[in-house]
């Protein structure tokens, strides 16, 4: 007994010393993820007609990432990175033709996974998942399942192989589910990001004396798009911009509360996008700013998304040019919280707790950019090779290139000029890395392609 609680006080002690914090100084962690948002679609990334104040306070106060991206260009694949801390084509969420889950799939995140939740439970926290989760709509699959103390949001997309036609009308036959049940079908959605945000408040509410782990995945501003009466008709940008806007204000709400509840300096908070815009949308679809691609391709738009971190007190005003990921959040938000990293998987991320307190940059040198279960195209430091180019949608017009596309990322990202013939060196040295990389994976059973017999 005695020896026991020597080594509890000389483990926590050394914990101490090594994180540099005790345990009731744990941060909490908010994500909050949009669906589709493009690289310029908020004010303080250049758009000049959706208005994003609260967004904006954020890079203005904390750290605006100018080179993050997700670990893929469609929605599941991009969920699983971000929740694992791995690439999706390590446990099987990929697929080169099925792109995502739908209502039909049988097949989710794999239990033997450990999402960030999983992680974070090992520290004590308490955690939900609001919004959309995308890793398998089956019971076994959903966040209750993984780690989550509390779930209440859709599990799949808002469109896409949902939609119905009733009585000559469109409806997009989508459950809305709290906990394991379903609440509403078809859900509302017009007044879902006021619904999550709601949820999210009280959440935090409830959670303030203990540490909390939060994960807003907004549905919007995916099509079919939506918004709150609050919000017709609000933004110069149209109905993509009013959805758009009504998430700023979900943000500005969520702020507002941390401050008011005192925990605003005890909280990362962390906002993004699951992938570039839907393009092929047109109207309703985003915008990449100044990078060339859009969501579904490997071109820059569909992979490097808005990111802004912000804790007051512990993040000062910054921009970050280094380039991270998604999948370095597990890492980062494991370091902060002191809980080691499991030593049985082979993680893709990297722990970025040095550049959130000002310390130190990010290790990490290299992005992959995968299509379903293959690299496209490869980023080491700032030169970016192409090896398989391929249109996002409709017509599949898939090059593999003898010559790859080589650019340099930070004086093109828009990708326009090709350096391929001036620095073969560097297309060999990329050659390498993703050679090296692919030695790295395994034969994994397929999630995408498990179906629902009817
Ligand atoms: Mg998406």
């Amino acid at each position: 007994m005695f020896r026991r609680i020597f080594f509890l006080f000389i483990s926590s002690f050394l914990t101490m010393i090594i994180h540099g914090r005790d345990k009731k100084d744990l941060p909490n962690f908010i994500i909050i993820l949009c669906d589709d948002l493009g690289y310029g679609d908020i004010g303080v990334y250049g758009h000049p007609t959706i208005r994003t104040s609260n967004i904006d306070r954020l890079a203005e106060e904390g750290q605006k990432w100018t080179s993050f991206y997700t670990a893929a260009s469609v929605s599941s694949p991009s969920r699983a990175g971000l929740i694992t801390g791995r690439l999706p084509v390590r446990y099987g969420m990929c697929h080169d033709s099925i792109r995502v889950l739908t209502p039909n799939s049988s097949g989710g995140l794999p239990q033997s996974e450990i999402t960030i939740a999983e992680q974070l439970k090992k520290g004590g926290y308490t955690t939900a998942c609001i919004g959309k989760w995308h890793l398998g709509h089956l019971r076994q699959f959903l966040p209750l399942n993984n780690g989550f103390d509390y779930f209440y949001g859709l599990p799949y997309s808002n469109g896409g192989m949902t939609r119905k036609v009733v009585n000559g009308k469109a409806v997009y036959d989508v459950p809305l589910i709290r906990g394991n049940d379903e609440i509403e079908r078809p859900v509302d959605q017009s007044t879902l990001t006021k619904r999550y945000t709601e949820e999210a408040l009280k959440f935090i509410k409830q959670n303030s004396d203990k540490h909390f782990f939060l994960y807003l995945a907004h549905t919007m501003p995916h099509v079919p798009l939506s918004r709150s009466e609050d919000f017709a008709d609000v933004s110069l940008r149209g109905l993509y911009g009013d959805a758009v806007e009504e998430i700023d204000w979900s943000v500005g709400e969520i702020i507002k509360e941390l401050k008011e509840l005192g925990i605003d300096k005890n909280t990362l908070v962390v906002f993004t996008s699951d992938n570039g815009p839907w393009v092929t949308q047109k109207l309703n679809g985003g915008s990449a700013g100044i990078l060339s691609g859009e969501k579904g391709n490997t071109f820059e738009g569909g992979l490097r998304v808005p990111a802004l971190f912000w804790w007051p007190g512990t993040i000062r005003p910054d921009v970050i040019m280094n380039a991270a990921t998604t999948m370095d959040l597990f890492p980062t938000f494991s370091a902060l919280a002191g809980i080691p990293m499991p030593k049985d998987k082979i993680y893709d991320g990297y722990d970025l707790s040095k550049v959130i307190d000002g310390t130190g940059s990010s290790e990490r040198d290299v992005v992959f950019y995968y299509r379903g279960t293959r690299v496209f195209a490869v980023r080491k430091g700032e030169f970016k090779a192409h090896f398989i180019t391929k249109t996002a949608y409709g017509v599949m017009d898939e090059r593999v290139l003898d010559q790859p596309l080589l650019f340099n990322l930070n004086h093109d990202p828009a990708e326009q000029f090709n350096l391929a013939k001036e620095y073969p060196e560097i297309i060999s040295e990329i050659r390498n890395v993703l050679r090296e990389h692919l030695n790295t994976l395994t034969e994994v059973e397929n999630q995408h392609e498990k179906i629902i017999r009817k």
